[in-house]
């Protein structure tokens, strides 16, 4: 019988220890997805940074082994402790420039390119300590890229020649510019690439794309698009030079922790062959905020980082174009305060129909979810995109800009709407298209069971990984 491929997963954000957005969605259901593949046998490990908010109670921790990395003229202790969750195995990594930080993605820049310089470094280091040699690392964005760079250029070193890498992108817009000072003091030097600009040498994701043995983006669209110069921030020359090299795969959701038929949030449970029962989470979400009850409205939503990316912009505006039109809206989202304002004027201005909630509410989400009839998401970009499939999945339909995974995940016109241009008129136009297919019910209820039977689950995403991890070591 062969041996199962040893996987080394590194990635900054895993749920349940730490979730901020969608990588903590996929760090922390892709590595299960993979060892529940019992044909493929991967024996895949997470490693994560022990973040300051990963609370230790309730976890079975075992210390497993504790070094120095060298850095500059000095050495930074490193400790590694070791937990497993439903089987799989899960290692933490403590040390100053971890738990010296407060948050996970920390506001001060430096600090964080020195904690996830540190954390790359460490989890290779560790493997080596335990004798545990994989046969593929595979990391997520800009902040465990150095590792990928690292095993490149350790080819010479017994334990990592022929160590094959794949690297994830699942927003190329964040390059790493924190981390160029801590990349040099653990020794890592600019990479010499003719097809960079220079100041992507320095930077620890144009490194891993420039040393990574397989890059995968996070939809097949997303890997044609960062190829060109309108979404490849100045890297688009050298991907395409890659372009036998980039593959796209979908994200999935965990359809145990997505599930409208079993969520404890929810007013009422539903399934696709019940939706009558989803009207009463439609009811109490209008309560909940003292909007009117008026079954003619379609409630529009947006669950979503409040950021230029997202389009909220673009969603508000168009909101504005079609107030002639009868519908109503839940907003839900945090972050950029200008955008946080442009949402709260919409509610000021239009009280009955408009509701706002800026803050990250889990729970809310999810009866949103399961309660508006139209999920809004005008993103100027969208490597692969979460929301649109959990809407789905609970019956509201996604209007979309065509980008991206949205593109990718959503059919026009049989389960959601998609329009091209980032304009608050387009999406206006793309509004009125959908709000009147919601007058004719009996369509509008066999779109939502359409959208609601699409397969979103992580299972054919992970026989995608697989395969390409068999691939490399072949
Ligand atoms: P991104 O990772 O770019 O933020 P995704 O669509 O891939 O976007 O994933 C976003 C995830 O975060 C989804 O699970 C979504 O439900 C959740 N989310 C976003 N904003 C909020 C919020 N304000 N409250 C609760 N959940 C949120």
């Amino acid at each position: 019988m062969s041996k199962p491929l040893k996987i080394l997963f590194l990635a900054s954000e895993a749920d349940p220890f730490v979730k901020v957005g969608g990588l903590g969605d996929v760090a922390g259901s892709l590595p299960y997805a993979l060892r529940a593949l019992r044909s493929e046998k991967l024996d895949v490990r997470l490693v994560l940074p022990f973040h300051s908010t990963i609370r230790g109670e309730g976890l079975t921790l075992n210390r497993e082994t504790v070094f120095t990395l060298p850095r500059g003229s000095g050495e930074v202790p490193a400790q590694v402790f070791r937990t497993d969750i439903k089987g799989l195995p899960v290692y933490l990594i403590s040390g100053a420039p971890v738990t010296g930080s407060l948050k996970v993605y920390d506001p001060n820049p430096n600090a964080d390119g020195e904690k996830y310089t540190f954390f790359s470094m460490a989890a290779l280091e560790m493997a080596r300590r335990l004798d545990w040699r994989p046969n593929i690392v595979h990391a997520n964005d800009w902040h465990t890229a150095a590792a990928i760079y690292k095993v490149r250029r350790e080819q010479e070193d017994p334990f990592w020649a022929g160590v094959k890498t794949v690297f994830s992108v699942h927003n190329l817009g964040y390059m790493g510019a924190e981390a160029e000072n801590a990349l040099l003091d653990y020794g890592l030097p600019p990479i010499a690439e003719p097809f960079y600009p220079e100041w992507a040498c320095r930077q620890p994701l144009p490194q891993a794309l420039w040393a990574a043995d397989e890059i995968v983006a996070v939809s097949p669209s997303y890997a044609q698009e960062i190829q060109t110069p309108e979404y490849g921030y100045g890297l688009e020359t050298f991907l395409q030079t890659r372009r036998e090299t980039v593959i796209g795969i979908v994200n999935g959701i965990d359809y145990s922790l997505w599930d409208p038929f079993h969520d404890d949030a929810l007013e009422k449970n539903f399934s696709a062959d019940d939706l009558a029962a989803r009207s009463a989470n439609k009811a109490a979400m209008l309560s909940q905020f003292g909007l009117t009850q008026n079954p003619q409205a379609p409630l529009l939503a947006m669950i979503t980082r409040m950021d230029y990316q997202k389009g909220v912009d673009i969603a508000l505006g168009a909101l504005r174009k079609i107030t002639d039109l009868p519908w109503q809206a839940v907003l839900l989202g945090t972050g950029n305060a200008e955008l946080e304002a442009q949402a709260r004027r919409l509610e000021a201005d239009f009280p009955n129909r408009v509701a706002a909630a800026i803050r990250f509410d889990a729970k809310l989400s999810r009866q949103i979810y399961a309660s508006a009839d139209m999920l809004l998401m005008p993103s100027r970009y969208e490597p692969c995109g979460l929301a649109q499939m959990i809407a789905m999945r609970y019956g509201a339909i996604p209007v979309a800009r065509a980008t991206g995974g949205l593109r990718d995940t959503i059919a026009d016109g049989r389960t959601g709407f998609l329009f091209a241009d980032s304009s608050h008129n387009v999406m206006a136009a793309t509004l009125r298209r959908a709000i009147a297919a919601y007058g004719h019910r009996g369509n509008w209820d066999d779109m939502q069971r359409t959208a609601m039977f699409e397969d979103f689950s992580w299972e054919k995403s992970a026989f995608q990984y697989a395969d390409l991890y068999h691939r490399l070591v072949d």
